[in-house]
């Protein structure tokens, strides 16, 4: 009698980086793999699983036969689940904590694989900042592919941190380093990265201390990266050539498959549509108010899921808007100013309220690709560019930490699509830059 074959799944595990941004991309990756084929487990940290399940509903991650959620602990202390995690602790935790839960989850799929209940695992997906799984991939001789969910110019920056330490560009000689000019220089030596200077780098390399735990976490990740059997980046070729170029002399084979926002949209309509990863509740009532506005006439304002800025800087940004007298939504978290986000006057109130709202948390790719909206002061998070990118919204761009700068430099300058707010915010810088976006030729 003829051998039956019987057709496996490949099945792939996924593990983001436990923070906004990361979980987005992964699970938009996710949805890909799983329409062309594979079971998917989609790993999340218990914290993240828990704010999931507060912001998105009880049955939010219950998941599909073969599309399922499982958590392991990140090794932090627990928190309040509406309390942000510290994004650099949360990093160190799980580099030194989460390789034996891991281990013992693949264990736990491998096992109800030889019952049958699912495919044996066929290749670990994890996030570029999570690579100790690279372990547990070794030891099953699975393969071990990296996400990088940054822009290509910041994963070369990235790359570049141990010949800049080496050249003796980094650390900073002393703190005064920060202020003397030092940061305008022009790195010209590193190829793909062309007239960007030293402040355009990831904010870790400011630092003074030649020991420093961000720049051995970042060399750490980078080492491991080059041990995958491949990489994959949420860009396009035409965007970052030369980038690309380089990072693929110095890499495994790397797979550009961005922007990740627009593959996704094309899935035939299937049950994966509601599986979503915002861990703030989302605030639909802006996508009404946007229908009561007149196309492209819209600021839309949003800092990303980590920034923090001072009681003085936000009363900046909020001059300026209402000095410009261009109608803006304009997402403040709780959590956005150091000290409490409720701080804006009544007068400022008054004075917007015909034009402006303010919401928590919203939708943002379906505000982005609202006709109403006009431009998008961002900070530059890879996620926001290139959603941005992908609906042709130009942006201010006011880059806060990591490598938002480097997004920003080439944002500005290579991709002619932002104009750059300077980090000390003033009011009427703001209000000029609106007006330029919404109406002026550089907006265009
Ligand atoms: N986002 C959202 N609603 C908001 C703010 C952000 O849906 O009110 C989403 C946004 O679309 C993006 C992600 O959160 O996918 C933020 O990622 P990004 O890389 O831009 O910034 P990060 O939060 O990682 O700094």
């Amino acid at each position: 009698m003829d051998a039956i074959l019987e057709v496996v799944k490949p099945h792939a595990v996924l593990i983001p980086l436990p923070a906004q941004g990361h979980i987005n991309s992964m699970l938009k990756l996710a949805k890909l793999l799983h329409f062309k084929g594979f079971h998917i487990t989609f790993v999340n940290t218990e914290f993240t699983h828990k704010r999931l399940l507060k912001s998105r509903g009880l049955n939010a991650l219950d998941g599909l036969p073969d599309f399922k959620y499982e958590s392991i602990p990140d090794g932090l202390p627990p928190t309040d689940v509406d309390a942000a995690q510290d994004i650099q602790s949360l990093g160190e935790s799980v580099k030194k904590t989460c390789l034996l839960p891991l281990r013992n989850l693949l264990a736990k799929l491998n096992n109800s694989a030889s019952s049958g209940v699912v495919p044996p695992v066929s290749c670990i997906v994890s996030d570029g900042v999570m690579t100790f799984s690279i372990k547990a991939a070794q030891e099953l001789r699975i393969p071990f592919v990296v996400f990088r969910t940054i822009s290509a110019c910041g994963f070369l920056c990235y790359a570049h941190c141990r010949s800049l330490l080496d050249k003796g560009t980094i650390p900073l000689k002393d703190e005064s380093y920060l202020r003397n000019g030092y940061l305008e220089t022009e790195v010209k030596w590193i190829p793909g990265l062309k007239n960007i200077r030293l402040r355009d780098y990831p904010s870790s390399f400011r630092t003074t201390d030649p020991n420093d735990m961000d720049l051995d976490f970042l060399m750490g990740e980078g080492d491991r990266t080059s041990q995958a059997s491949a990489i994959i980046l949420n860009t396009f070729d035409e965007l970052e050539s030369d980038a690309l170029n380089c990072l693929a002399s110095m890499f495994p084979p790397i797979y550009t498959i961005g922007p990740l926002n627009l593959l996704v949209n094309q899935i035939p309509q299937n049950n994966l549509v509601s599986f979503g990863s915002n861990l703030w509740k989302e605030d639909t009532e802006c996508l009404q108010w946007l229908e009561s506005k007149k196309p492209r006439t819209v600021v839309y304002v949003n800092y990303g899921s980590n920034t923090v800025m001072t009681p003085d800087q936000i009363i900046e940004f909020a001059w300026g808007l209402a000095n410009s007298r261009k109608p803006f939504l304009w997402v403040i978290r709780p959590d956005l100013v150091d000290g409490g986000s409720e701080i804006l006057s009544s007068e400022f109130f008054n004075e917007t309220k015909d034009r402006g709202l303010i919401v928590s948390w919203c939708p943002q790719e379906q505000v982005l690709s609202h006709p109403s909206i006009g431009g998008f002061l961002t900070h530059c998070g890879w996620n926001s560019t290139i959603e941005s990118l992908s609906w042709g919204v130009p942006m201010i761009c006011w880059p806060f930490y990591f490598e938002q700068p480097t997004n920003c430099r080439f944002a500005c300058t290579e991709w002619g699509i932002g104009l750059e707010l300077a980090s000390n915010v003033k009011r009427d810088e703001v209000q000029k830059m609106v007006n330029e976006l919404i109406e002026g030729e550089k907006g265009k």
